[in-house]
């Protein structure tokens, strides 16, 4: 996880990741957070209430995003009714303008902007979106900062290509897929946090099964999927170091196939 993590340029230790079956659930697992971050924020606990009696969420995506998105957004009970499509330019660019211009008029209908998604290739044509205006617009309204970087974040890898994914290592979450130009043979997507508390307050539940000896140390479900079988890895939280127990700075590792969870070294 580390290694991916550096190897897209999204250098934030002690940072979160998890192994997903793809993008897909990569996406799924960004948007959750995202969705408890921003109900925490005006008072709610998701987790307890749901949705219910709350105002409406806006989130904006590319006319030409993937549709893991809106799925996303139906599952997590969001509404596609609440999913902004922004239009692109000639270069199927995310037009930021009319991004900005979707997100004044949510303001002024009284719904609430929550959640951006930029794309750093997209399925159709590459295209790489404005990341770091769009980080810039995010960091100005307060909405999470998502990159789908499924396929084409490994495209920083190329020194011409490297300039255009500049704001990328801004985002919140950002989901990337090994199964696709990395080659790996096994269902592999992956989703990144920049900040490790998003997902553990989202997701985390330590049931006794979970639950680890070692002092200090947890480990439980932080994600959608409590158990996974031998698909990818299974992962865990725990503190850094044994000398840092104790204390906030968590991040999140991974265990052998089949092992039991268990502190890093
Ligand atoms: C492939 C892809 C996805 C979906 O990924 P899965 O691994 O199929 O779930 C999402 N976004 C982009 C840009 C993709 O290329």
């Amino acid at each position: 996880m580390r290694w991916l993590a550096e190897l897209v340029g999204f250098p934030h230790p002690p940072a979160a990741g998890l192994l997903t079956s793809g993008a897909s659930m990569a996406t799924i697992t960004a948007l959750a957070t995202a969705r408890h971050q921003a109900f925490r924020d005006q008072g709610h606990d998701v987790r307890e209430t749901g949705l219910y009696g709350h105002r409406p969420m806006a989130l904006y995506v590319s006319a030409e995003a993937h549709s893991c998105l809106r799925k996303a957004a139906e599952l997590l009970g969001l509404g596609t009714r609440y999913l902004r499509t922004v239009p692109v330019d000639s270069a199927f660019r995310m037009d930021t303008g009319e991004l900005r211009r979707l997100i004044a008029a949510d303001q002024r209908a009284g719904v609430r902007p929550f959640f951006v998604a930029a794309s750093a290739g997209t399925v159709n044509t590459g295209a790489v979106d404005p990341l770091d205006d769009i980080a810039a617009i995010a960091l100005e309204h307060r909405l999470w900062f998502h990159v789908d970087g499924a396929y084409g974040a490994l495209g920083i890898l190329a020194d011409d290509a490297a300039p255009g994914f500049a704001g990328l290592e801004r985002a919140d979450s950002l989901a990337l897929d090994p199964h696709k130009w990395l080659g790996v043979p096994v269902d592999a997507g992956c989703i990144l946090f920049r900040e490790p508390a998003g997902p553990r307050d989202a997701f985390s539940l330590v049931p006794p099964t979970c639950a680890t000896r070692t002092p200090g140390s947890w480990a439980g479900s932080p994600s959608t999927a409590p158990n996974r079988p031998a698909r990818s890895e299974r992962c865990a939280y725990g503190p850094r170091s044994p000398t840092s127990a104790g204390t906030a700075s968590f991040t999140w590792y991974s265990t052998p196939l089949g092992s039991r969870a268990r502190s890093p070294s």
